[in-house]
């Protein structure tokens, strides 16, 4: 099933969206599965697990870190990762920044803002995303370079709210796009309101369970 998911979402998304692949919890072989179907970009929320995938998997992949961020296990994925959208804090850049001198890399990250109503989501005030890009520690860092922002909207049934809150970022988005010509990148929408995400302006879509269906946990 994976293959005819991936390409029904596939014809559906617009040229200028890119579809990332969120694999977190499966087994190798539903990689495997979509990427003989052609999907190139993997999502992954836990390091640890995204190495180990890495390690088996095409070298040609791209791994995306779309999770929260342990800063002591930057270390781990900085050889690798092509792009990490979860990233709150100016600690987390200079960490990043440090790992990736270690490998000669400069390593591309998008600011995750809070745009939802629930508490328990990550994510960065526009306030404290417009002064981490003005800010001079910033630009001191050589080895990374922000490409945009990330958002995740409250899981919910209601268009009019995932409306704005998509749109708030899109705004932020465009405003910030205007002084600094790296921010090419807004990735917003998972499987249950991708496209609602792209009207509002998404270019980057982080799809899991309409892909590889449900996930089940372990404890
Ligand atoms: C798990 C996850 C997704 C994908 O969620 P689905 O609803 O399965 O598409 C997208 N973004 C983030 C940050 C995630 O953790």
């Amino acid at each position: 099933m994976i293959k005819e998911n991936l390409k029904s979402i596939q014809n559906k998304l617009p040229e200028h969206v890119t579809l990332v692949a969120v694999s977190k919890t499966k087994p190798i072989a539903d990689l495997q599965e979509a990427y003989d179907a052609g999907q190139r970009v993997f999502g992954e929320n836990k390091i640890q697990e995204m190495v180990t995938k890495y390690d088996e998997l095409p070298k040609d992949i791209k791994w995306h870190m779309i999770g929260h961020l342990q800063r002591n296990k930057v270390k781990y994925m900085a050889h690798f990762v092509d792009l990490i959208h979860g990233v709150d804090s100016l600690r987390t850049l200079q960490e990043i920044n440090k790992q990736a001198k270690k490998h000669n890399r400069i390593i591309n990250c998008l600011l995750q803002a809070r745009i939802a109503e629930e508490e328990t989501k990550f994510g960065l005030s526009f306030e404290e995303i417009r002064n981490i890009l003005n800010s001079e520690d910033y630009k001191a860092l050589e080895n990374i370079n922000i490409v945009g922002l990330m958002g995740m909207a409250t899981f919910i049934d209601n268009e009019e709210q995932l409306t704005s809150e998509f749109s708030s970022l899109h705004l932020l988005f465009n405003e910030l796009k205007e002084q600094n010509t790296d921010l090419t990148t807004l990735s917003m929408g998972m499987s249950g309101d991708y496209n609602l995400a792209i009207k509002c302006g998404s270019n980057m879509v982080r799809i899991g369970s309409s892909i590889f269906g449900t996930r089940h946990y372990f404890k």
